[in-house]
């Protein structure tokens, strides 16, 4: 699965080849992979809503595009090709082949495919003042730069029995940290993973917040993580993991602040990193 900045790095690298190109044909090769009627019409902007890339057109149509596991976006332009979401040969291989799923083509000669191995993702065509108002968006809470530090305390004091990491991955309570960018913020802000939502000061959930924008923006500046096996826009990997993972994947290597061995534990049944001198379950009080 990616998680938020992997899509986020695709809507950057994507942007730069089909802003202001006319989607002309939609060819539907899987009729599981394309939700709605196919549209046409002039691509005005992409946006993102977590995991969801929306392709906006001309005429208040939209495109809500969701790669989940194996889904890829590869533009093939008339002097260039651009591949992103979860990598295979398909990045290099002649399209459409029998990955392929949805075609769409430009005005000018690009075509955009849609491949997916496994047939989870999907593109959905809608209304775009439909979007933020599809089930999948409105469940939503907002994404870490788009919520004050009271907002953030107050979502964690609903559900003050439940551990800290478990809360800050449902995406109902913040929007956008996966297992990775969850076990770096708590990292960062010095909390350790299985504390009760409850023994969490407003001040130490502002330290949190502010980790939490603080990883997620390092990744999308070096485009997203190597171990989600994402790549970026341009085909090649993102080097997140090693620039810049303190805990992740690190077990048995020196904490960076204090050199104490990173372990591993099992946290609401996810594999999580900590520094068990820097993360303590009673606080750091
Ligand atoms: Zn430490």
């Amino acid at each position: 699965m990616p998680e938020l900045p992997e899509v986020e790095t695709i809507k950057r690298g994507l942007s730069k080849f089909i802003i202001n190109k006319k989607l002309t044909q939609t060819d539907i090769l899987c009729e599981k992979s394309f939700i709605g009627t196919p549209v046409m019409g002039v691509v005005k902007s992409i946006r993102r809503y977590g995991k969801a890339l929306i392709i906006d057109l001309s005429d208040d149509v939209s495109l809500m595009i969701h790669l989940r596991m194996t889904g890829q976006l590869i533009y093939d332009g008339t002097t260039k090709r651009y591949a992103a979401g979860h990598p295979s040969e398909n990045f290099v291989a002649t399209l459409p082949n029998k990955q392929t799923r949805v075609i769409l083509k430009f005005d000018d000669g690009g075509v955009l495919y849609f491949n997916d191995q496994r047939k989870f993702g999907f593109i959905k065509a809608l209304p775009t003042q439909e979007v933020e108002n599809d089930t999948f968006i409105k469940k939503l809470a907002p994404e870490p730069w788009n919520m004050g530090p009271n907002d953030f305390y107050e979502r964690l004091m609903r559900h003050k029995n439940s551990c800290i990491k478990a809360t800050i991955l449902d995406q109902s309570v913040v929007c956008g940290l996966g297992n990775i960018y969850a076990d770096e913020a708590l990292f960062m802000s010095h909390i350790h993973p299985e504390r009760k939502c409850g023994e969490i000061t407003a001040k130490e959930a502002k330290i949190l917040l502010e980790s939490a924008r603080a990883v997620m923006d390092r990744s999308i500046d070096s485009g997203g993580s190597t171990m989600a096996t994402y790549v970026k826009a341009d085909g090649t990997r993102g080097d997140y993991l090693e620039k810049f993972a303190q805990v992740f994947r690190r077990e048995g290597k020196p904490c960076p602040n204090c050199g104490t061995k990173i372990i591993k534990i099992r946290v609401a049944g996810r594999g999580t990193h900590i520094c068990p001198c820097c993360q303590k379950k009673e606080g750091s009080k």
